[in-house]
């Protein structure tokens, strides 16, 4: 055993005040994905101050700050998003957004204050022996192209190499810092799929000359329920919905085509594979039993977001001797909503974990949410005492 101290979260108390700050001044200006020019600046010139060597621009506006401390060649990578929702914001707060339609209602204000508060305090013990990254990451809203694909084109595990990488996400619903932690599969892969169903557009009274779009579109609706019921192992999860059906705009025309658009669903890449195979293979054969022919758009979102057995079990117990067992969940249920960080993951072995933003809050995306200040410095202990522990000098 040994005799080394790392961070408890009441070495966090005296930064509190100037973390509340630096997270109301995020939220009172917050910047939509691809436009975090601001923020990105403000995180670049706090890391610097502190004397971290700063790379800007990675990937967009992406930051990666890097400190070194001790002689050993290991390192680790810590990830915040850094951008907001175009959401009206309802809270009334005294550092509401100033920003009309712009608001940071899924907490990525205090995800970046708490990365910028291990960093204040990484930067003042050094207690660690090897090489941190924390990287600031814009565009994790985008949905597609977002900011981990561009930070990892960019080159980011290339020019900043990181043995693991971990994340994390606040949760409205679960106590005020509770952590929760799940191996394996997370939160869903989200693909967005769009049909257009080409018919014969004529007259209502004369269906037999015509190839009616609508009834196309009807039938092909009713050939996907068969997926997820016939196609999908019972003990695995998936959604096929179709969320958006146009077509027509009188009772006496039949159209010339339809629009159809769905989300799928799913927490494996063999379920993501078999369900766009197995809608594309539907979709076609429907058509053309009808006369039709139509065009599929599959627009692949993020992956499954699948976290690594081993770094999980290593950040369940930072935070089991952080804020005690008690406070832990694991394993926490799997999640429907999907995440970039999943980019991360598929490259190097980590974690995303997910802390509680406490119960009877409003949920995120929601207008009138706001992150939790309470985790400010839990969520900043957290990242501090699992750098010194995966950076550990006594495992040199
Ligand atoms: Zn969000
Ligand atoms: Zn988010």
């Amino acid at each position: 055993m040994s005799e080394h101290r790392y961070c408890e979260v009441a070495d966090l108390a005296e930064a509190r005040s100037e973390l509340d700050e630096i997270r109301h001044h995020l939220h009172k200006h917050p910047e939509l994905s691809y436009e975090e020019a601001d923020t990105s600046r403000f995180v670049a010139g706090k890391l610097e101050s502190w004397g971290y060597e700063v790379t800007r621009h990675v990937g967009g506006h992406g930051v990666v700050a890097s400190l070194k401390a001790g002689t050993s060649t290991r390192t680790v990578g810590v990830r915040a998003d850094m951008d907001a929702l175009p959401i009206q914001e309802l809270t009334g707060l005294d550092y509401a957004s100033v920003h009309q339609g712009k608001m940071h209602a899924c907490g990525h204000d205090g995800h970046t204050a708490v990365l910028l508060g291990a960093a204040r305090q990484l930067a003042r013990t050094r207690n660690f022996d090897g090489t941190v990254h924390l990287i600031f990451q814009p565009a994790e809203e985008a949905g597609s192209d977002s900011g981990a694909e561009r930070m990892i084109a960019d080159g980011l595990f290339e020019r900043f190499p990181c043995e693991a990488i971990f994340g994390l996400h606040n949760h409205p619903g679960m106590p005020t810092g509770t952590f929760g932690f799940r191996a394996g599969p997370l939160m869903a892969a989200c693909d967005t799929v769009k049909l257009r169903v080409h018919g014969k557009g004529g007259h209502a009274a004369r269906p037999h000359l015509a190839v009616d779009p609508v009834f196309v579109g009807s039938s092909i609706v009713m050939a996907l329920q068969s997926v997820v019921s016939r196609n999908v192992d019972p003990n695995e999860a998936a959604v096929v919905t179709v969320g958006a059906f146009r077509s027509g705009h009188a009772p006496n025309v039949i159209p010339e085509d339809a629009v159809l658009e769905m989300s799928v669903r799913s927490f494996s890449p063999e379920v993501r594979a078999t369900l766009e195979a197995r809608i594309r293979a539907l979709v076609q054969a429907q058509a053309q039993s009808y006369g039709a022919t139509v065009d599929i758009e599959f627009i692949r979102g993020y992956p499954v977001l699948i976290n690594s057995e081993a770094e999980t079990g290593f950040a369940r117990q930072v935070a089991e001797e952080l804020v005690g067992p008690e406070h832990v969940i694991a394993p926490f249920p799997p999640i429907a909503g999907s995440e970039d960080f999943a980019y991360y993951l598929q490259q190097r072995p980590g974690c995303f974990v997910r802390l509680g933003n406490g119960e009877g809050r409003p949920m995120l995306h929601n207008a009138r949410y706001d992150f939790n200040d309470e985790n400010l410095t839990i969520g900043a202990a957290f990242w501090t005492r699992l750098v010194e522990r995966f950076l550990s000098k006594d495992r040199a």
